[in-house]
């Protein structure tokens, strides 16, 4: 987001704790004077001076991450929703939230749309996550209605791409780094739960237009090429070459049975629909991570 919106000419402030994420992401950027890098948690106060957007992106994405974090999780969606917004309010900023499909639970309508209201369990082990961003959600419209801030809100479905952490646990990168290692392929349950995989700069295309579009409600940006995670570990088999097979693990609790997005409010609204198929999508992110340092090494940073 920061490099599509660099060579858009804006000047940008990131405000990171970078409790999941890492510099080195950023650290191409260390001498770009149109970026400024503040380290801090966004539930604390923040203040970066007059800007026209917030792009309140911070949580925790990966399911192992939050349930790592999950108190952090709840806070960053709540404290740090309420705290993005008061800056929004305070410059007479754009506001965009960034919330999940999650919000759909273990959905009982497919495809999911964004009138659906979902089917999660609040005090399962999602819940942190899954209820951090209903909340924000809530949060965001609160001010919209009340306080005349502009605010949209993204249901982002699952996004890969490059500098994704190799061990953040979600299936692209697990699945990648397994098969290049020539190890099992992790798959949980029987493999016959569906996702549906949006490249990284798809993603971003759909976010910054709902970012200028005056739409408040929730839309979702995914792509709806839907598989089974059983088809999704063929693919990553085929491209890789991988002899290393598959190993059956137990399934998570509360993971969703199936998960497409209804993309037809995006399409009509902002005129996006994704661009990047699998094939291509995953070459791109294979290659990036048979560039990195196997798991557990050190990954470097701008600092280290
Ligand atoms: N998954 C898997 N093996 C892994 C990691 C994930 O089979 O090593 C499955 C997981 O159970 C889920 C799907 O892949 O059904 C997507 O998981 P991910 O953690 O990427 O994101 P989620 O969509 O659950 O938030």
């Amino acid at each position: 987001m920061c490099d599509y919106l660099l060579a858009k000419g804006m000047t940008l402030v990131g405000v990171d704790n970078l409790l999941t994420g890492s510099r080195q992401n950023i650290a191409h950027l260390a001498s770009n004077p149109a970026f400024e890098f503040v380290e801090q948690d966004v539930t604390e106060p923040v203040d970066v001076g007059p800007i026209d957007y917030v792009l309140h992106m911070a949580s925790p994405a990966s399911p192992k991450d939050y349930l790592e974090y999950p108190i952090e999780t709840l806070e960053v969606g709540s404290t740090g929703t309420r705290q993005m917004l008061e800056v929004a309010q305070r410059y007479g900023a754009k506001f965009l939230l960034t919330s999940t499909s999650e919000c759909y639970g273990d959905p009982l309508v497919h495809p999911q749309t964004e009138s659906y209201w979902g089917n999660v369990n609040p005090v399962g082990p999602r819940s942190c996550y899954d209820e951090s961003k209903r909340f924000a959600e809530a949060m965001t419209m609160a001010y919209h209605r009340s306080r005349g801030v502009k605010t949209s809100i993204a249901r982002i479905f699952n996004t890969y791409g490059p500098r994704m952490k190799l061990n953040d646990g979600r299936v692209v990168p697990a699945f990648v780094d397994q098969a290049l290692r020539g190890e099992p392929i992790t798959i949980f349950g029987d493999g016959s739960q569906t996702r549906s995989f949006c490249y990284v700069s798809d993603l971003i295309d759909g976010l910054v237009r709902l970012l200028v579009s005056g739409e408040a409600y929730p839309t979702n940006i995914g792509n709806p090429s839907e598989m089974t995670i059983s088809q999704f570990a063929d693919a990553i088999v085929a491209l890789t070459g991988s002899k290393g097979g598959v190993v059956y693990h137990a399934l998570p609790e509360d993971d969703p049975k199936q998960r497409k997005p209804d993309i037809s409010k995006a399409r009509r609204l902002l005129g996006w629909e994704p661009k990047v198929g699998l094939d291509e999508g995953l070459r791109v992110t294979v290659e990036y991570f048979r560039g990195l340092p196997p798991t557990g090494a050190p990954v470097r940073t701008a600092t280290t």
